[in-house]
């Protein structure tokens, strides 16, 4: 498919982006774990937390609103019985903010009673909503992890577990990364391409699955490995092991890059790459492509951090008197700026959460360093914040490519015409946010780091063709959505 247009029917209804955790011990209650898992994935959603159990007999849930923290308390954990649990934390989203969305998933059916948690965006989740709906599933969400969880229910109806799963494989499209509960059997599937993470780890007396390596960490764990695209791994109701089964097999991934860029947490393993090494690294590239003689070079915390500490690192061994330097305090307490709804709150919410430190920036050149431009507010206000505090001359270095196009694989990247650079150049965005100069990192830099080929890689926001079949969007490979039909059969 060619062509494109603002947003695509993807946008019209809740996309789901999030941490996932699954975890499995052989006698001990798996919540407390998950909740902890849960706490080391909050960046990945603040909207809402929840967890399922089971305890061999019967389901237990609890989800809540907010932050982890907000979402349960201790009697809530406490009364998740069982030895097999999932958990989910859910991205906040402009629209839908009520529990209806929270996840994960819960559904009792005649085959048991099924848990789901989601990572991702499907694509072609009308087509199989409209058959599930005509063969009289209902639905209480339009949300894709639903449609998962009916596929799911219907074909454990007739086949067993690893068959169910392949089914619903073949029926889906899009970005997932799932952990999923059958009674008290949880699951990790990630999709034929890996566009969003998903690890196991080992625990003394069990496994877990993960979105990001750090929840395994938190937990005292051993990350195994990445969860494989394509892959079900299932975990022992025992906790004693597992069992992996390669269900669909493609000749290319689709990581999506900007996991690596800004998404994941820096002290996370993803597909055996250190985050924080691979920022540090792009922060290198950005300096030997992009880089310009200023007094100090300071990060947009914390996300640009690593990017600036390489940076300053390449232009120092390159005999660049530069310093690296904090210049910018961060409040802590005030959440992602992204969430906010209207572009004022945007900007108020910036200035609240950055204040310059003035010794650093006064009667200095400055380049100010961050991950990533989405529509142009943050730099602009810290444009302005870092002039105000007197600096010399700001210089803007963005360690990614310009963002042009929306993500349909699960990051909220708002919509074409919000991102800044959809119709913009490099020199027009300096102008608009005030800077002296700017620069991005090239694509070729972005693979260089990560160590992946553009073929292995989703750079789909940046570059607009996809690698899954979006309705109204090009695609960079040979991607096509499965035909549903009326009967469910692919
Ligand atoms: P903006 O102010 O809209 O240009 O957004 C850019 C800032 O938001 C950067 O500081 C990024 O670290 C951060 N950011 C980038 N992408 C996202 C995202 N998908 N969700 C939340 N924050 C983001």
């Amino acid at each position: 498919m060619t062509g494109g247009r603002e947003d695509g029917p993807e946008f019209d209804h809740p996309t789901e982006k999030c941490g996932v955790v699954g975890v499995s011990l052989s006698d001990r209650e798996a919540a407390l774990p998950t909740y902890y898992a849960l706490y080391a994935l909050q960046h990945r959603g603040q909207e809402s937390a929840g967890i399922v159990s089971h305890d061999g007999f019967q389901q237990h849930q609890h989800v809540g609103m907010g932050l982890v923290g907000d979402a349960f308390d201790e009697a809530d954990v406490d009364a998740l019985h069982g030895s097999a649990a999932i958990g989910h934390v859910r991205y906040p989203t402009a629209g839908s903010v009520d529990k209806s969305c929270a996840q994960p998933f819960s559904v009792s059916f005649k085959g048991g009673a099924l848990g789901l948690s989601h990572n991702g965006n499907l694509v072609n989740a009308d087509d199989v909503r409209e058959e599930l709906a005509a063969s009289g599933h209902a639905f209480t969400s339009d949300g894709d992890t639903e449609v998962i969880a009916h596929d799911l229910a219907r074909n454990l109806l007739e086949a067993d577990l690893v068959r169910a799963v392949k089914e619903t494989m073949s029926r889906i499209h899009g970005s997932y990364s799932l952990t999923i509960m059958h009674d008290d059997t949880v699951l990790g599937v990630r999709d034929p391409l890996g566009n969003r993470p998903l690890v196991l780890g080992e625990l003394d007396d069990g496994y877990i699955l993960a979105s990001e390596s750090a929840a395994i960490d938190t937990v005292g764990g051993e990350l195994v490995r990445d969860v494989k695209p394509g892959e079900l791994v299932v975990l022992h109701e025992d906790g004693t092991g597992y069992d992996s089964y390669q269900l669909v097999e493609e000749p290319n991934t689709a990581h999506c890059f900007f996991e690596y860029v800004y998404f994941a947490r820096p002290d996370s393993v993803i597909d055996e790459e250190l985050v924080y090494e691979v920022r540090r690294e792009l922060g290198r590239h950005l300096w030997r492509e992009a880089g310009v003689e200023s007094d100090v070079v300071m990060p947009v915390p914390d996300s640009g951090r690593a990017f600036a500490s390489g940076y300053a690192e390449q232009a120092q061994s390159e005999g660049e008197g530069v310093e690296f330097a904090e210049g910018l305090m961060k409040n802590r307490y005030v959440g992602r700026t992204f969430i906010m709804p209207t572009q004022e709150a945007r900007e108020r919410a910036v200035r609240l959460k950055l204040n310059p430190i003035k010794s650093t920036v006064e009667d200095r050149a400055v380049t100010i360093i961050d991950d990533s431009i989405v529509r142009g507010t943050t730099s602009g206000q810290l444009v302005d914040l870092v002039r105000e505090a007197g600096a010399s001359e700001v210089h803007v270095r963005i360690g990614a490519p310009p963002i042009n196009a929306p993500c349909y694989m699960g990051i909220d990247m708002a919509t074409r015409d919000e991102l800044i650079a959809s119709d913009k150049t490099a020199e027009e965005i300096a102008e608009e946010i005030g800077a002296d100069s700017l620069s991005y990192l090239s694509l070729d830099a972005v693979t260089d780091a990560i160590g992946k080929s553009e073929a292995d890689l989703c750079a789909g926001c940046v570059t607009g063709e996809y690698p899954y079949d979006v309705a109204g969007e090009a695609s960079d490979r040979d991607a096509e959505r499965p035909a549903i039909d009326a009967a469910g059969d692919d």
